[in-house]
Parts: C-alpha cells; sequence; structure tokens
C-alpha cells in the first residue's frame, strides 16, 4: 500500500504576493524519499473558519497530514487551538515548556512577554517536538489512525525539527523504499546543448524520470530519480551519474546543493591561488557570489566596482585612449581590467567583467547582452571571451556572473585542479 499526505501551510503571508510556500517543497522531497505520497497540499490564511475547513479536508483525504506555521506566540497564530478543536481536545499548558522557553529568553538578557506563554499549550496527548533554534516546538498528534504533524512556518526551525524528530518517528519500523533524488549542474551550455549531449543516456535509462531545466541564467540543471530504498535508489542514481557525467563533459560542475561559486572556492583553495575581481555591468555580484562561501578570505582577495570610465582609469589604470578608442564593453577593457586588479592586489588570478545589461546602451556592433570576460593569471594564462546573453538587465547580471565563475573554474580544471 503506497502511503499518502497531505500538506498543509498556514499563513495570511503565504496568499499574498510577497511570500512563497516553500516548506512545502522540502517536506514533499523528505515524505518521498520514505515512499510517502503527497496527494494534496494548500495554503490557507489565519482565519479561524478557513483553517478549521482546510485542516478538516486535508485530514480527510491522507492518513498523514504536515502543518507548518501558525504556532507562534501572537493573536493569529491558531493552528493548535484549531487541532485541538477539530479533535474535541483540551490545550494543556505544559511546565516544561514554559521553563524552557524562560530559560531562552533569560540567556539573552530578556524576560519572556507574556504573549509567549502560549506557546507551551500543548493538545492534549501531542508528542512534543523540542526545537533547538527557535521557540515554537512542534508536535505529532494522533487521532483516529491518523497522524498530524504540526512544525514552525520558520523554515529553518520547520527543517531541523523534522531532522531530528519527524523523520525518526515516520521510519521507526525501518525507512521504507522511496523516490530519491538527485541534481546536476551545468554551466557554459544552453538547455537544448545539454538534451543533445544527455539524450542517449536517458532514453538508455527509461526507468528513470529526467527533467532538463534552465534553473537560473546561465546554468541549466538535470534532475532524476531512482526508486527503492536509499541503498538500492543511490546505485541507480550513481550510475545515472556516471553516464551524465561523461556525456556532459567539463562543462558539469556539480551536484545537489553544490554551488558554482563553493566549486570555484575550492579549486583555489586546494590549487592555494589568489583570485581578485574587477567589474563593471555586474556592479559586484560576482565578489558577492565568490564572497556567498563561508571561507572564501582564504582565497579571494577582492576587487574593485569599475563602473564609471573615469573609475575604470583612476582605479584599474585603463587609460582613456583605450576606452575612447575600443569602448568601454571590449575586449581590450575586460583584459586590461583583469591584468590590474591582478597586479594590484597580487593575486594569483584576475577576472575582469565588463558588459551592456541594458534595457538601453545597445548599438548594432554591440547590442543589449554584450559581455566580455577576461581571465588574467600569474601562470601566464590570458582568456577572453565576448558573449551575446539573452533577457531582460537581471538575467544578463546574473548570466554573466556565472559565465566569468565559470571561465575560472574552467581554466583552474584544466590546469589539473581538484575541488
Ligand atoms: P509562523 O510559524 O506562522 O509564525 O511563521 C513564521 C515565518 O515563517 C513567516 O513569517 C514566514 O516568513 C515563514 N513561513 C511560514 N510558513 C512558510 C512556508 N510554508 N514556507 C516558507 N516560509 C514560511
Ligand atoms: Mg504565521
Amino acid at each position: 500500500m503506497t502511503r499518502t499526505a497531505s500538506i498543509l501551510a498556514v499563513g495570511s503571508e503565504l496568499l499574498g504576493t510577497t511570500r512563497l510556500d516553500t516548506n512545502s517543497l522540502f517536506l514533499t522531497g523528505e515524505l518521498e524519499a520514505i515512499g510517502i505520497r503527497v496527494v494534496r497540499k494548500a495554503c490557507v490564511v489565519d482565519g479561524w473558519d478557513d483553517l478549521l475547513a482546510e485542516l478538516a479536508f486535508a485530514l480527510s483525504r491522507a492518513p498523514l497530514l504536515c502543518v507548518t506555521g501558525g504556532l507562534g506566540p501572537t493573536e493569529d497564530d491558531r493552528t493548535k487551538e484549531a487541532v485541538a478543536a477539530l479533535l474535541g481536545r483540551r490545550l494543556v499548558r505544559d511546565e516544561e515548556i514554559l521553563d524552557r522557553l524562560r530559560e531562552r529568553f533569560r540567556k539573552r538578557g530578556r524576560e519572556m512577554p507574556e504573549v509567549n506563554a502560549k506557546q507551551a499549550d500543548v493538545v492534549e496527548g501531542a508528542v512534543v517536538l523540542p526545537n533547538r533554534r527557535g521557540t515554537a516546538p512542534g508536535y505529532i498528534v494522533e487521532a483516529d489512525g491518523k497522524t498530524i504533524v504540526l512544525l514552525p512556518g520558520v523554515p529553518w526551525e520547520m527543517k531541523a525539527i523534522f531532522a531530528e524528530s519527524v523523520l525518526p518517528f515516520l521510519t521507526r519500523g525501518g525507512a521504507p523504499p522511496g523516490l530519491h533524488r538527485r541534481v546536476l549542474k551545468v554551466v557554459g551550455l544552453g538547455e537544448s546543448a545539454v538534451e543533445e549531449l544527455v539524450r542517449p543516456v536517458y532514453e538508455a535509462h527509461r526507468e528513470c524520470d529526467v527533467t532538463i531545466l534552465a534553473a537560473a541564467p546561465g546554468e541549466v540543471q538535470l534532475h532524476f530519480a531512482a526508486r527503492g530504498s536509499l541503498a538500492e535508489a543511490r546505485r541507480a542514481l550513481d550510475v545515472l551519474e556516471a553516464d551524465f557525467r561523461s556525456a556532459v563533459g567539463p562543462a558539469l560542475f556539480g551536484r545537489d546543493d553544490e554551488t558554482l561559486e563553493g566549486v570555484v572556492g575550492a579549486l583555489l583553495r586546494n590549487a592555494g591561488l589568489t583570485l581578485a575581481v574587477a567589474e563593471s555591468c555586474t556592479g559586484g555580484m560576482v565578489s558577492a557570489r565568490i564572497t556567498d562561501v563561508a571561507g572564501s578570505s582564504a582565497y579571494f582577495l577582492g576587487g574593485a566596482v569599475a563602473y564609471a570610465n573615469e573609475t575604470k582609469t583612476e582605479v584599474l589604470g585603463i587609460s582613456a585612449e583605450i576606452l575612447e578608442t575600443h569602448g568601454a564593453v571590449s575586449e581590450e577593457v575586460a583584459r586590461g581590467m583583469a591584468a590590474e586588479v591582478r597586479r594590484r592586489l597580487g593575486a594569483a588570478a584576475g577576472l575582469g567583467v565588463t558588459g551592456i545589461a541594458g534595457p538601453g546602451g545597445g548599438t548594432p556592433d554591440k547590442p543589449v547582452g554584450t559581455v566580455h570576460l577576461a581571465l588574467d593569471a600569474a601562470d601566464g594564462t590570458r582568456r577572453h571571451e565576448r558573449l551575446v546573453l539573452p533577457g531582460d538587465r537581471a538575467m544578463v547580471r546574473r548570466w554573466t556572473t556565472s559565465a566569468a565563475l565559470g571561465m575560472i573554474r574552467a581554466w583552474l580544471t584544466e590546469r589539473g585542479g581538484t575541488e
């Protein structure tokens, strides 16, 4: 028998225009991995009647219901109250939780506000799931053969409680076979180019679902999954991964949670090399991605956002004559930026980025999306790439950061670098 679940995301903000329910994506992946199929999910406002109706319906559709949100201290957080009302149970104040809450506030040098006391209310008969990362514990409530899991809405808290308490509960008889997913990431090739390279592989593995998608500007992802126990699925995924890797070649840079900036960082660190970056059209976005990685100070020296022509001259010494003759968006300027930022910061490699992000500023020769990237390394490597990228300003800029990181990565892997 396939086990099934419903997911309910509680919170009026999730029905507005600024917040997406991402908790259900995480929960779906986790549940699928242990053989539980999500058959419905919904977002509901904090209003009492809607919440009650939605809980009742979601619970009627599957034996397991995972609810996130509405466990906070404020008036509109009423998930527990609604579950208690639905099951005809009382809410009981748990002194142990209350003590822990008070202690948590005391450690931060504050008195617990009285409103928080309601976070110590427990639906009669529920199992309390400790929350190391916040004030609202999670709960497992069992009633009439159904299981309701209540989790806080804050993703960082919800994920920890799920991993520490809910997963062990759901797999207490051993982990059943499930759906296990893997993602491979590619830079520097378009969706259709990747599709062409990998088609023979997925045609030979029809048992696996494979999806190719342009995940972010400049990055294509291969998503695939296999069913079975974790060990069985892993074996199948490993075979598929090896085949994909040989089909795609060096453009494949990582898997699952790996990021391009993380991979570039590991390559630099392992090679003992340092990097400096001079950016124009990306305004610091390349540096931001590099420094998103904890520990990047080991290899990233810094650089310059040289946006105006005068800054390119004053900060990086790009001559007014070169700027005048070739234009700020040119091979010569990109190369000059890379060489000068490397020299001035004493780095092993310098990267120069200049382009026309749009929407204005394009010409027939240099349309919007024209980007010049250059790499200048102390080992004598000099590289340049001209790209004409599609999309709007945001897309061109983001794509440029991926292409720039891809350029550094290509140089490092061709030198024989390892992550
Ligand atoms: P709550 O537990 O309802 O107080 O939610 C606290 C915060 O967690 C909200 O302000 C949201 O920013 C976030 N949050 C709540 N539900 C979700 C969800 N389903 N997906 C992503 N974030 C959420
Ligand atoms: Mg809420």
